[in-house]
């Protein structure tokens, strides 16, 4: 997709700071992070979502890498959160398959109010 944000990361297009890179996945910092811990985790490949027919293998890939980022930042022992907020009621803004990991301090339970 040569308009997507996240695949010109994954190219090397545009700067990022890497924090893990294989062949088929590459973790970043959130350029605008929530908690002290912010790292995104996608898929080199684009795909828009989670619902995106993914290949099994490869969500497999993805998701066995979480706990390597989770020890990279340090939090592995304390705790973190994933989330890959999925389309328009899940408020997804870059449409790239991307898994939010955060951590850092004590997360709060809810959500919040819907708005
Ligand atoms: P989402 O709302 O789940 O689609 O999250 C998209 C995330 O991508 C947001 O947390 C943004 O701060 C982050 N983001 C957008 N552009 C960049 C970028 N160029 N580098 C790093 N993170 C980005
Ligand atoms: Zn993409």
């Amino acid at each position: 997709m040569s308009d997507c944000i996240f695949c010109k990361i994954a190219a090397g297009e545009i700067p990022a700071t890497v924090v893990y890179e294989d062949d088929l996945v590459i973790a970043f910092e959130d350029a605008n992070p929530q908690v002290p811990v912010h790292t995104l985790l996608i898929p080199k490949q684009h795909y828009a979502n989670i619902s995106d027919d993914v290949p099994p293998e490869l969500l497999g890939h993805l998701f066995s890498k979480v706990g390597e980022i989770a020890r990279l930042k340090g939090v592995d022992k304390t705790g973190f959160r994933i989330v890959a907020n999925t389309g328009e009621d899940g408020r997804q803004t870059v449409h790239h398959l991307h898994i939010h990991v955060l951590g850092g301090l004590r997360l709060p339970i809810s959500m919040g109010p819907a708005d």
